[in-house]
C-alpha cells in the first residue's frame, strides 16, 4: 500500500485543481512545488496593501459555467472587466479594435465608414481572400494597414523577437475586432478577478484538512523517492525537462517584470496600458490597483512587462509553437502517452492555455480518471 493515491508535481492551478477535485473523491493527495509560494504563475502578493500579479496580469475570464462556479467556490470575484489601452508615439488608442479605436485611427462615426476603410486596406494589400499564410497576411486581411501599423506590427516583433511574417496567423486570433463601441478585451460571458488575489483563492483550494503541501521541493532532487510514495503521479512541470531533454529543448519566449511602488495614488488611471511602438522596450505597463476598486492606498505599484529570449534559468512563458516545436513537443508527447504518469497544465502540454482553459483540461482528466 503505497501511502498517497497521488503525488502532483506543481502547485499552479492545474496541481491544485487537480489535488482539490480528487481529494474531495477521498484520494490521499501530495503536492510538491518548487517555489517557496503557491499559485504558479497566477500567484500574487501584497504590497502597501495591493494584491500585485506577480507573474503578468491575470484576469479570469470564461464562457464555460463549470468552470466558473468551481472557482467561484474558492474566491469572490470581482466585476472587473479589463479594457486596456494602446500608446503609439504618445497617442492613446482604445483596445481591443472596436468601433472607439477607429474613430480614434480615422474620426470614422459608424461602422458602414470602418468597414469600408478596413475594405479599401485589405485589397491595396492582396489579402482580401487569400488564407493568411502569417501573422501579418492574417492582420492585415483582419483590420487593414492602418491599425496593424499603430497597434499590431511593433507590439508583436518586440514580444515574439522576430518578424510578423514568421509568426504563425493564430496569436492574433485571440484579440477581438468589433464593430461597436465596446472594449471589453473578451468576449466572455464571465470575467473577473478574485478579491484578495489568486494565491489566497489557490490557498484555499488545497486547504480541505487532507492535502499535503510541500513548498520549497523540486521533483528532480528525489525523483525516485517522491515516485515510490504514491500510485499514481501527475507532473505538470516541463516535458522535454521530465525526459531528460532526450529530443532536446523546447523553445520558449520569456519575459522580465520590473516592479516599482511610486508616491502617487494614481499613475497610469488604468490597469493596463500597452506600448505598442516597437522602440519602446517594454510590451505593457501594469498599474496593480484599478484590477481592484476597493483597494485604496495613497500609494500605486506599477510592473512594466519586459519581453526577452529564453535561456536556461529563465522563466518559460511562452510557448513557441512553430512547426519546427510542435514536431519536438509531439515526440515527447508520445513519450508522455506511453508512460504511467499523468501530465497536465501549460508546461507540460507545451501549450498557451488561459486559465479557464486550464481548468476545463483538469475537468477533462478527472472525468476520464
Ligand atoms: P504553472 O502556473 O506554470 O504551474 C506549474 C507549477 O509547477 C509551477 O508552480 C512550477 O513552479 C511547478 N513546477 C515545475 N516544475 C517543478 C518541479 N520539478 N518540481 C516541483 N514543482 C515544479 N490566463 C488567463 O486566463 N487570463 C490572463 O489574463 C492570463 N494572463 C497571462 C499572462 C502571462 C504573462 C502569461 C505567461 C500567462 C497568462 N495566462 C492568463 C495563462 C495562465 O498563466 C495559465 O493558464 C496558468 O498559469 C496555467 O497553470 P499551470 O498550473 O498549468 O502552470
Ligand atoms: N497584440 C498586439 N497588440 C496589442 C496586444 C496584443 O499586436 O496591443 C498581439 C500580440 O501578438 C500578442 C497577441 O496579440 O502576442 C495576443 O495578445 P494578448 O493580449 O492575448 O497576449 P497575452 O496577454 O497572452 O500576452
Amino acid at each position: 500500500m503505497k501511502k498517497y493515491d497521488y503525488l502532483i508535481v506543481g502547485a499552479g492551478l492545474f496541481g491544485a485543481s487537480f489535488a482539490r477535485i480528487m481529494s474531495e473523491r477521498g484520494k490521499k493527495c501530495l503536492v510538491i512545488e518548487k517555489r517557496d509560494g503557491l499559485g504558479g504563475n497566477i500567484a500574487t502578493e501584497n504590497i502597501e496593501g495591493i494584491t500585485v500579479h506577480k507573474y503578468g496580469a491575470h484576469i479570469f475570464h470564461t464562457d464555460d459555467k463549470r468552470v466558473w462556479t468551481f472557482v467561484n467556490r474558492f474566491a469572490e470575484f470581482n466585476n472587473f472587466v479589463n479594457s486596456p489601452i494602446a500608446n503609439y508615439k504618445g497617442k492613446l488608442y482604445s483596445l481591443p479594435f472596436n468601433m472607439y479605436t477607429f474613430y480614434g485611427l480615422w474620426g470614422c462615426k459608424t461602422p458602414d465608414e470602418a468597414r469600408k476603410i478596413i475594405a479599401e486596406q485589405r485589397e491595396k494589400h492582396g489579402v482580401a481572400s487569400a488564407e493568411p499564410q502569417n501573422l501579418e497576411e492574417k492582420a492585415l486581411s483582419m483590420v487593414g494597414e492602418d491599425v496593424y501599423k499603430t497597434l499590431i506590427k511593433g507590439y508583436t516583433e518586440k514580444q515574439w523577437g522576430r518578424d510578423c511574417k514568421l509568426l504563425p496567423p493564430f496569436i492574433i486570433g485571440r484579440l477581438p475586432l468589433r464593430f461597436t463601441f465596446d472594449n471589453n478585451y473578451f468576449n466572455d460571458r464571465y470575467q473577473g478577478i478574485p478579491i484578495g488575489g489568486y494565491t489566497s483563492m489557490i490557498e484555499r483550494m488545497l486547504d480541505d484538512g487532507n492535502i499535503e503541501v510541500r513548498t520549497g521541493a523540486d521533483y528532480f532532487d528525489d525523483r525516485a523517492t517522491l515516485d515510490a510514495v504514491a500510485a499514481t503521479t501527475l507532473y505538470t512541470g516541463a516535458v522535454d525537462r521530465f525526459f531528460d531533454y532526450k529530443y532536446g529543448e523546447l523553445e520558449y519566449r520569456s519575459l522580465r517584470f520590473e516592479t516599482e511602488t511610486l508616491d502617487v495614488p494614481d499613475y497610469q488611471g488604468n490597469a493596463v496600458v500597452n506600448y505598442t511602438e516597437f522602440d519602446v522596450p517594454y510590451t505593457r505597463i501594469i498599474e496593480h490597483k484599478h484590477f481592484d476598486k476597493t483597494q485604496r492606498s495613497d500609494k500605486t505599484v506599477i510592473t512594466r512587462e519586459y519581453p526577452k529570449s529564453y535561456s536556461a534559468g529563465c522563466e518559460p512563458y511562452y510557448p513557441v509553437n512553430d512547426e519546427k516545436n510542435n514536431a519536438l513537443y509531439a515526440k515527447y508527447a508520445e513519450l508522455a502517452n506511453k508512460s504511467n504518469v499523468l501530465f497536465g497544465g501549460r508546461l507540460a502540454g507545451y501549450k498557451y492555455y488561459d486559465m479557464d482553459d486550464t481548468v476545463a483540461a483538469v475537468f477533462e482528466l478527472t472525468d476520464k480518471l
